[in-house]
C-alpha cells in the first residue's frame, strides 16, 4: 500500500461504516454564471419539478452556487451578482414552487464553509487530483498550476452543500457523478472517523443518453453556460431559430438523397432528449415516432431543413409556456428577491444544525459540553498536574 492509499478512503471498506438514515431529500443547484440553457433542463430541471410535485421528498433545497462560481471567476463577481436572478427566474419559470422547494443562495449560509473546512482535512491532493470532472474542467478554463486552490477544491465545498442538508437524493447530469462519489468518500471517513453523523447521498441520473450530458450546438463539448454554445431557457423564439439554423449536423450529408449520420448529430441528439411521438402526429405526420424518421435520415432522401423545423416545433412548445411565466415573475423582481432571502433564513437554520452535530461529533464543542470541564477540574483536583 502507497502512503497516498493509506489516506485515501476511498480504498477502505465501505462496509464498515454505520449508515445514517434520513428522511428522502433533495439537494441540487447551479452555478449563476449564465442563464439556464437546454442542458440544465433536460439534465436536471425537469426532473426536479417531476421530483418537487411527486410528493416523495419531505425537504427539497435548491442551491444558487456563487460562491463556487466565484472560484473561477474571482474577478467578476458582478457577473455572478447579476446572474443570481436570472438563474432564479429560470426555476420559479420552470416549476419550481417556493411553497415546496427552498431556494437558497450559497454565500448566504456560512455553515458551509465551516463545514469545508473540516471536509479538507479527510481528502487528499492526490484524490481531487484524480477527480475526471476537476481535470477536464481545468484543462477547457486553460488552468494549470495557477489554477486557483478555490476551483481546485470545490468538490469538498460540494460535499459540504450536500451534506449540511442531509440530502439523500441530487438530481444532476452526469458530468456532476465524481463530485457525488467524493461527496460520498468524505460522508464515510467522518462517520467513521468521528461518529454516524452525516448521510450518504445517491445521485440521480436522467435516463436516455441525451439528457445525461447535453452537447453544444457544435454537437461536440457539453453545452456549458461557459462556452456560450447554448440555447437559453429564456431566448426568444427569434434567437432560438438563428441557433438552430446554424446547428451542426452530418458533414457528410450534402445533398438531401446523401445517406446521413444520426449519431453525433446534434439536431438529433436534441430530438432525443426533447421529442415525444404526440409530436409527430402535431408536425410530421408522415413518421409514426423519431426511430422512423431516423431510419429515413440514414438512408437518405431526408433533408437537414426539415429536421431542424421540426425541432424548432418542438423547443417552442417546451419553452412557451415557461418564457411566458418567467414574463410574470420579472413583473416582480423585489418578490424573487424577498423569496429568496426567505430560502437563505430556511437553509441556515438546518445547516447550523448539522454543523452542530458535525462539531458535536469531532469534540470541538468545548463550551456546551459541561463533562469536558468536570473531567479537567477532576484531575487537576486529584494530582494537582495532569
Ligand atoms: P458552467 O459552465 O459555469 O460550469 P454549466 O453550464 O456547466 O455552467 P452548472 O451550473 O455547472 O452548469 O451545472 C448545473 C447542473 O446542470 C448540474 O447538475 C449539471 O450536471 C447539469 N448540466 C449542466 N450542463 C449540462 C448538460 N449539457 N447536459 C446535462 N446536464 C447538464
Ligand atoms: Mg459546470
Amino acid at each position: 500500500m502507497t502512503e497516498e492509499m493509506k489516506h485515501d478512503v476511498s480504498n477502505e471498506d465501505a462496509s464498515q461504516v454505520p449508515k445514517v438514515e434520513a428522511p428522502p431529500t433533495i439537494l441540487t443547484g447551479d452555478r449563476p454564471t449564465g442563464k439556464l440553457h437546454l442542458g440544465h433542463y433536460v439534465g436536471s430541471l425537469r426532473e426536479r419539478v417531476r421530483l418537487q410535485n411527486s410528493g416523495e421528498y419531505e425537504k427539497i433545497f435548491i442551491m444558487i452556487a456563487d460562491a463556487q462560481a466565484l472560484t473561477d471567476n474571482a474577478d467578476n463577481p458582478e457577473k455572478v451578482r447579476q446572474n443570481i436572478i436570472e438563474v432564479a427566474l429560470d426555476y420559479f419559470s420552470c416549476g419550481i414552487d417556493p411553497e415546496k422547494t427552498t431556494v437558497l443562495i450559497q454565500s448566504q449560509v456560512p455553515q458551509l464553509y465551516e463545514l469545508t473546512a473540516y471536509y479538507m482535512n479527510l481528502v487528499t491532493v492526490a484524490r481531487v487530483q484524480r477527480n475526471p470532472t476537476v481535470k477536464s474542467e481545468i484543462q477547457m478554463r486553460g488552468f494549470n498550476a495557477d489554477v486557483p486552490v478555490g476551483f481546485f477544491t470545490y468538490p469538498i465545498s460540494q460535499a459540504s452543500d450536500i451534506t449540511a442538508f442531509k440530502a439523500t437524493t441530487v438530481p444532476v447530469g452526469e458530468d456532476q457523478l465524481p463530485m457525488l462519489e467524493q461527496t460520498r468518500e468524505i460522508v464515510r471517513s467522518f462517520n467513521r472517523t468521528y461518529g454516524p453523523v452525516l448521510v450518504e447521498p445517491e445521485a440521480l441520473i436522467p435516463s436516455g443518453e441525451a439528457a445525461k450530458r447535453l452537447p453544444g450546438l457544435d454537437g461536440k463539448s457539453k453545452m456549458s453556460k461557459s462556452l456560450n454554445n447554448g440555447i437559453y431557457l429564456s431566448d426568444s423564439p427569434d434567437t432560438i431559430a438563428d441557433k438552430i439554423k446554424q446547428m451542426y449536423t452530418d458533414e457528410g450529408h450534402l445533398r438531401i438523397d446523401d445517406p446521413g449520420k444520426v449519431e453525433g448529430n446534434a439536431v438529433f441528439t436534441y430530438l432525443d432528449a426533447f421529442c415525444e411521438d404526440r409530436h409527430f402526429e402535431a408536425y410530421l405526420p408522415e413518421y409514426a415516432n423519431l426511430s422512423e424518421m431516423k431510419e429515413h435520415y440514414r438512408r437518405g432522401g431526408l433533408g437537414d431543413v426539415k429536421c431542424k423545423k421540426l425541432l424548432q416545433a418542438v423547443l417552442e412548445e417546451t419553452l412557451e409556456p415557461i418564457r411566458a411565466r418567467r414574463h410574470e415573475f420579472e413583473a416582480d423582481i423585489p418578490g424573487v428577491y424577498q423569496l429568496l432571502e426567505q430560502g437563505c433564513e430556511t437553509a441556515r437554520a438546518v445547516a447550523a444544525e448539522t454543523l452542530d452535530q458535525v462539531k458535536d461529533a469531532m469534540k470541538i464543542n468545548y463550551f456546551s459540553d459541561a463533562s469536558l470541564i468536570e473531567e479537567q477540574v477532576a484531575a487537576y483536583a486529584k494530582g494537582g498536574e495532569r
